[in-house]
């Protein structure tokens, strides 16, 4: 349940760095999905895209209970087992991905037009924001340019105190 309001509190922040992103996206990430479902030999589900859908609209970092607490709300009958199954095919679609903020809790976040931000974790209330910038990619292209390593994953990760707790 404190997750669910961390979502809420911080939804200030992602309103401001992510929501053309995710309009335009949303579609096309529904279709990607569709076609991996077909490719493992899976039927078009309703409920499967509900799912999808939920995932790419809570915009950040929710675990697998998150979910499921979010997808009761509209379908009281599926399983945690149903939800999760789901989320594995949205993280093996490319579509989402897992984030660790060192408490212990598996959170995922959707993945499409999002690589290159950072998150601010605090350490003592557990709060965290994305921040989304340019720099962060091109830092890292210099730096994996100069030690002639190619990158297939980027991640930010700033622990600290948020605003209220310092
Ligand atoms: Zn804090
Ligand atoms: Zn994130």
């Amino acid at each position: 349940m404190q997750r669910i309001d961390s979502i809420t509190r911080n939804k200030l922040f992602d309103d401001l760095f992510t929501v053309d992103n995710r309009i335009y996206t949303m579609e096309k990430e529904i279709l990607i999905f569709e076609e991996y479902i077909q490719e493992k030999g899976l039927k078009h589900s309703q409920k499967r895209e509900y799912i999808l859908r939920t995932f790419l609209n809570t915009k950040k970092h929710v675990s697998a209970e998150d979910l499921f607490h979010l997808i009761r709300q509209e379908y009281p009958e599926v399983g945690f087992t149903t939800v999760y199954r789901t989320l594995k095919l949205i993280l093996s679609s490319g579509l989402g991905e897992m984030v660790d903020f060192d408490d212990g809790v598996r959170r995922y976040e959707r993945k499409l037009g999002r690589e290159y931000h950072a998150h601010f974790i605090c350490t003592k209330c557990g709060s965290n924001f994305e921040v989304f910038d340019e720099n962060i990619k091109n830092l890292s292209a210099q730096l994996s340019q100069k030690s002639n390593f190619t990158p297939q994953k980027h991640r930010l990760e700033i622990f600290g105190l948020c605003n209220e707790c310092s």
